[in-house]
C-alpha cells in the first residue's frame, strides 16, 4: 500500500484530484494552515510544489464536515527556563506561535535561578542591572566547548557583553507584549519567581537577603534566602506583587524547590526563629515562608503553585497547586492529590524536554500512562500535564527546538486526545515534517 508521504506527494503533484483521504485524516490540521498562514494565493503559490497550493486552489470544492473535539485536559502546559538562557522577545512570540499550533495553552515561564534573574523589577532594580548577568559558568563552558563540533551549541552572541558576561533580562513592556500575543491564542502566561532557594542572582544583586551576606553553594544546592529576616519576607511579597500585578493569569508559581536548608541550620538568626517557633527543624522554616507567601498571595486574588517539594508534607495549605516532578518520588504523587492539591504532572523522565532527544524517549512520552508507574493516579486526578524545557544546554533557538519538536506533536496529543495510538500518530507526523519544514523548524532527526 502506499505511504502517506508518497500519497501526499502525489496529491501535490497533481496527480490524484481527491482529497478523500487526506481530509478524513488531516482536515482539522489542514484547515489551520489554510486559515492561520496562507493569507492569499500569491502565498499559496510561493508553496510551489506542495500540498498546500493545491489545497487553495481547491478550496471551493472542500467538502463541507463537522468536527467533534474537545481536550482531555484544561491544563496543557509549557514550561520555559529563561534563567540559564535568553531568548528574544520575537523569537519567544514565533515559539508561541507555534505552540499554540499544537493547542498548549499554558505557558509557564522561569524567570530567575541561580544563573540569572530574567524580569524588570521597579522595586529592586538590582535584581536585573546585576543578578541579570554572570561570567560564564560551568554550563556556558560546557556549551563553549561543545559549539566547536556543533554549532547549535554556541551561546547566542545577542546576550554576550564583552565576550565575558553572559545575560540580558525582559522589560515589563516586553512581558506585556508576550503575554498579550499568548492571549490572542488564550494561551495563559504563568510566572515563576523561584523562592526561597535557586536565589544567587538575587543574592549576588542584594546581599543582605542570605543568611551570611553571600552567594554560595551548600552540600547540594545554592544559598537560600534567609527567611528569618523580616526584611527578606517583605522584599519576597513586593517581587511577588510587582509580579501579580503584571501578569493577568490567576496563577503565580513560587518555585519552593531545592531548597539548602543546611545554610538556615548555621545561621544564628535561623535558628533562633526555630527555637522561637518551635520548629521541629529547618525544614520547617522553609513551610513557614512558603506558607506565608501563599497567604500573601491569595489575599492579593492569585492562586500559588508549588513544585512538589513544598508539597511533601502534611499540613501544608492544599489550596496550593503543585507541579509534580520528581518521580524518583513517584510514591509522594497520590497523598499530594489524596490531600486536595490540584497537581499538574510534569515528571523528569517523561515530561522534562532537556535530555538528549530520542525516539525512545518520544514515544515514551507519547505512550505514558500514569496508572503503570503510579500507584494510586489517574488522569482524571490531575488537572494535567506539563512539558518542561530546562536551558542548561540549550544556549540558542535551533538547539531548543531540537528538544521541542517533534516532542511537542507527542505530548500535544498526550494532553489533548482520549484515543491514542502510536502507530496512527506516526502515520500522520509526514505532515509535520512537511510543516516544519517549511517553518524552518530544526526539529530533531533523532528518530
Ligand atoms: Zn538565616
Amino acid at each position: 500500500m502506499e505511504s502517506e508521504r508518497d500519497h501526499l506527494t502525489r496529491l501535490a503533484k497533481g496527480e490524484i484530484a481527491s482529497f478523500d483521504v487526506l481530509f478524513v485524516r488531516y482536515y482539522p490540521l489542514v484547515l489551520h494552515f489554510i486559515m492561520g498562514f496562507v493569507k492569499n494565493e500569491e502565498d499559496a503559490r510561493d508553496l510551489s510544489q506542495d500540498l498546500f497550493l493545491k489545497l487553495w486552489l481547491h478550496r471551493e470544492k472542500m467538502p463541507e464536515v463537522v468536527i467533534e473535539d474537545a481536550p482531555l485536559f484544561a491544563w496543557r502546559g509549557f514550561h520555559l527556563d529563561l534563567a540559564r538562557h535568553m531568548f528574544t522577545k520575537a523569537y519567544l512570540k514565533k515559539t508561541i506561535d507555534r505552540l499554540a499550533g499544537y493547542k498548549i495553552n499554558k505557558l509557564h515561564l522561569h524567570l530567575n535561578d541561580d544563573q540569572g534573574w530574567r524580569l524588570e523589577s521597579a522595586a529592586y532594580p538590582l535584581l536585573t542591572e546585576t543578578g541579570g548577568w554572570r561570567t560564564f559558568d560551568k554550563y556556558d563552558s560546557i556549551c563553549i566547548r561543545k559549539s566547536a563540533d556543533d554549532p547549535t551549541m554556541a551561546l547566542d552572541k545577542r546576550f554576550l557583553r564583552d565576550d565575558t558576561l553572559y545575560g540580558g533580562y525582559y522589560t515589563k513592556e516586553d512581558m506585556r507584549e508576550i503575554i498579550a500575543h499568548a492571549a490572542t491564542y488564550g494561551m495563559e502566561v504563568i510566572p515563576e519567581i523561584d523562592m526561597p532557594g535557586h536565589m544567587s542572582a538575587a543574592i549576588r544583586a542584594y546581599p543582605w537577603l542570605s543568611c551570611s551576606g553571600a552567594a554560595g553553594w551548600g552540600e547540594e544546592f545554592s544559598h537560600p534566602l534567609c527567611t528569618a529576616k523580616p526584611e527578606v519576607r517583605a522584599f519576597a511579597k513586593k517581587m511577588l506583587e510587582e509580579v501579580a500585578e503584571l501578569f493577568p493569569s490567576d496563577y503565580l508559581h513560587i518555585g519552593a524547590d531545592e531548597v539548602e536548608t543546611t545554610i538556615w541550620e548555621e545561621c544564628p538568626l535561623c535558628r533562633a526563629t526555630m527555637a522561637e517557633q518551635q520548629m521541629s527543624g529547618a525544614r520547617d522554616l522553609q513551610t513557614h515562608f512558603v506558607e506565608e507567601m501563599h497567604d500573601y498571595l491569595k489575599s492579593i486574588g492569585k492562586k500559588t503553585v508549588v513544585w512538589d517539594d513544598a508539597a511533601e508534607e502534611e499540613g501544608v495549605s492544599n489550596e496550593m497547586y503543585v507541579t509534580f516532578w520528581r518521580d524518583w518520588k513517584y510514591e509522594n504523587a497520590a497523598p499530594i492529590v489524596e490531600r486536595g492539591h490540584p497537581m499538574i504532572f510534569a515528571t523528569w523522565s517523561h515530561f522534562y524536554l532537556s535530555a538528549r532527544p530520542s525516539f525512545d524517549r518520544w514515544k515514551a512520552l507519547y505512550q505514558f500512562d500514569i496508572t503503570v508507574a503510579y500507584p494510586g493516579m489517574t488522569d482524571d486526578r490531575l488537572m494535567g500535564y506539563q512539558a518542561c524545557v530546562w536551558t542548561e544546554e540549550i544556549p540558542g533557538e535551533a538547539k531548543l527546538e531540537e528538544h521541542i519538536f517533534p516532542a511537542i506533536q507527542a505530548f500535544s496529543e498526550r494532553v489533548w486526545s482520549s484515543d491514542r495510538d502510536w502507530d496512527d500518530f506516526m502515520g500522520r507526523m509526514p505532515l509535520h515534517y512537511l510543516i516544519m519544514d517549511r517553518e524552518s523548524i530544526n526539529y530533531s532527526k533523532n528518530r
